[in-house]
């Protein structure tokens, strides 16, 4: 097996990998070798925030790598070890011989811009559409035909796995991440006698499309995908669809996905 580390510069990250390396070396085991330009696990240290950066930073091997997310605070939803149990987690690595993996969907932007140029992005949480100064305008389609005009602050599209993160926090629903969906929510949408839009978060399936189609004033928008962030005045439209491409984890133990929304968010002590 070809391993990389992928983690961020907190002291405890830090410590956490070399700890990690200790342990692998006294096994003295030639079944792992380091590799971060080709891997076939990537283990990412630090937090879910880290693991998205793990996942940008090889979104150009998705076919062919596995995560792993190692968790140095609480219980991530990504990161779903803990530094304590870098033993077991060592023991999977190195008895890894069906290679046993997890996959979850993702989601794909299309942007076009209005000099004709596109781009297509995956997200492993979710994608942004935010105007930082006054109200964002667009009209949303749903397979070509017109579902609303939006007028408020943004709207995201989220993956289910990202649906714990950003969408969650603008009244998104939690999605279990074995729907192959992703989620549109409005982010303080107006809503009035003249102005109307669903005023709740949508959730499409695997074969449909969701354009954005901006009121092109050439006002500045912010375009978020996952923690990448960046301004553009010249979007015409965004498609967003699930992607036929997922992320893989390795999948040494199950975990029971409601637990994790459970402790995450309310706790384990049920008043
Ligand atoms: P950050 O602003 O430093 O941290 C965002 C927080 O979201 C961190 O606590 C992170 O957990 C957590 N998180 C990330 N993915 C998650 C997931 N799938 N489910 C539950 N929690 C998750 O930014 P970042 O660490 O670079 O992460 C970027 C993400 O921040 C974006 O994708 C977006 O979802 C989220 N975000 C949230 C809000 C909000 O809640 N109001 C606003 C903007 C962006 P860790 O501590 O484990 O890293």
């Amino acid at each position: 097996m070809k391993l990389a580390i992928y983690s961020n510069n907190g002291a405890q990250s830090k410590a956490v990998v070399a700890l990690f390396k200790e342990k692998l070396a006294a096994r003295n085991t030639d079944k792992i070798v380091f590799d971060d330009e080709h891997p076939d696990v990537v283990i990412s240290v630090g937090g879910d925030g880290t693991l998205l950066g793990a996942f940008h930073h090889y979104a150009d091997q998705l076919a062919f790598v596995r995560f792993i997310g190692v968790h140095t605070g609480h219980l991530g939803f990504y990161a779903d070890w803990q530094h304590f149990e870098i033993d077991e987690l060592i023991d999977s690595l190195v008895n890894d011989e069906d290679a046993r993996t997890v996959k979850y969907p993702l989601l794909e932007a299309h942007v076009r811009y209005t000099d004709g140029r596109e781009e297509r992005v995956l997200a492993l949480n979710e994608a942004a559409i935010k105007r930082p100064l006054g109200t964002l305008v667009a009209d949303v389609y749903i397979q070509g035909e017109l579902f609303e005009r939006f007028r408020g602050d943004g709207l995201t599209a989220s993956t289910p796995t990202g649906s714990t993160a950003y969408n969650k926090a603008i009244g998104g629903a939690v999605m279990h991440p074995s729907l192959d969906a992703i989620q549109l929510a409005e982010i303080a949408s107006i809503n009035s006698r003249v102005f109307r839009t669903l005023g709740s978060p949508l959730i499409i399936g695997n074969h449909e499309v969701i354009r954005v189609q901006l009121e092109n004033d050439g006002a500045a928008v912010t375009l978020s995908f996952d923690h990448l962030s960046k301004i553009a005045s010249n979007i015409d439209w965004i498609e967003f669809r699930v992607s036929k491409t997922k992320i893989q984890f390795a999948e040494y133990r199950h975990m029971h996905f409601w637990h994790r929304v459970q402790s995450s968010f309310i706790g384990t002590e049920v008043k």
